[in-house]
């Protein structure tokens, strides 16, 4: 989702020096060495253990999704998953690939023992913040995920039943706030951050009176500025009157979007790259299935992703999608993730 940070805002000369990077990138794209944003070694692997959620919001299209896609992930594939993770040597992994509540994945504590039993050193997790107390909030802040974003309308009980259509607006609220005061306690072990889609303006969620607390106590928090459509999938008319869907639609250039760096890896074992609009299993996409290669076998296919995309024959969700990341915009800090992965890896 389009998204603005309401706490954390670069200096000038910071953002002077990341457009000049980015304009050169641009402009020498073609002479980068791939290696420069797309390493051997694998950087991130995003991993849905479930694409279960337990809420509607109204601007996703979980409502709408096939019975058929709202599925754990089996502990035979997970099994195989850790596996091809320890021999490729992977660190960090995003648990929360466009649709799905994380926190619904059955042993969802031990799986996260699991990934850093098998080497994993960074997890991170977007969740609606309605299950902590299912696992305990202290255990989750000491045995859970390294990063958690949590998205939350905000707090006020009838913008959260507009925004998520269920009534758990009472037990978000306590979990959110029980675990930023944990955390905090606790020496804050965790970075969390507090991502508001709510359809009232920043001025208005940043006027509850819960906010003081949490901008102390939250690493960040941002605001969705407009509703992305999801190809077309959310209309207008889903949304309330406060949320508007996003008008522009970033122009694609022969630069493969910057999604596409890293693989998706769905609770069926499908592999696909991009793990933010993908939801249609495009085929231009679809890599394989862990269970007949290895994670390792599927990253070498993307470059053959790339070439396709480079000589002008783009996916075809991603001719419809509003949610294009030009990787040269992006490019120094991918690239600092490949130097300091190398680092940690030596
Ligand atoms: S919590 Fe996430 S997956 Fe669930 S409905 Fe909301 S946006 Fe969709
Ligand atoms: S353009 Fe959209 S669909 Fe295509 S890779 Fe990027 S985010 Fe995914």
């Amino acid at each position: 989702m389009p998204a603005v940070s309401l706490t954390h805002k670069d200096n000038l000369i910071k953002r002077m020096a990341r457009n000049g990077i980015s304009d050169l990138a641009k402009v020498f794209w073609k002479r980068l060495p791939q290696r420069f944003y797309l390493d051997k070694s694998i950087l991130k692997l995003d991993l849905a253990l479930t694409r279960v959620c337990n809420i509607n919001c109204c601007f996703c299209p979980y409502q709408i999704t096939d019975h058929k896609e709202k599925i754990h992930m089996s502990p035979r594939i997970f099994e195989k998953i850790l596996k091809d993770i320890e021999d490729a040597k992977i660190r960090r992994v995003m648990l929360s690939p466009d649709l799905g509540e994380p926190l619904l994945a059955p042993d969802f504590i031990k799986k996260i023992i699991s990934l850093r039993q098998f080497g994993i050193t960074e997890i991170e997790v977007t969740t609606n913040g309605t299950r902590f107390h299912r696992i305990g909030i202290e255990k989750l802040l000491k045995e859970g995920p390294d990063i958690i974003n949590i998205s939350f309308p905000g707090f006020d009980n009838e913008m959260y039943e507009r925004i998520c259509k269920k009534p758990f607006y009472e037990q978000a609220r306590a979990n959110i706030l029980g675990l930023l005061r944990k955390n905090n306690e606790l020496g804050r072990p965790k970075r969390i951050s507090l991502w508001l889609r709510g359809d009232l303006g920043d001025e208005d969620l940043m006027a509850f009176p819960e906010m003081s607390e949490v901008e102390k106590l939250a690493d960040e928090i941002c605001m969705m500025t407009e509703v992305d459509d999801w190809l077309g999938l959310v209309k207008q008319e889903m949304l309330p009157p406060g949320l508007r869907i996003q008008k522009k639609k970033p122009k694609l250039t022969k630069r493969p979007c910057a999604i596409l760096f890293d693989l998706t890896i769905h609770p069926d074992g499908d592999i696909h790259l991009c793990s933010c609009r993908n939801i249609v299993r495009d085929p231009d996409l679809h890599i394989g299935n862990i269970l007949n290669m290895s994670i390792q076998q599927a990253f070498e296919k993307i470059p053959d992703i790339f070439e396709r995309w480079e000589s002008g024959h783009f996916p075809s969700i991603c001719k419809r999608c509003l949610m294009y990341c030009d990787p040269a915009v992006s490019f120094a800090g991918r690239f600092r993730q490949i130097a300091n992965a190398k680092f940690l890896k030596r």
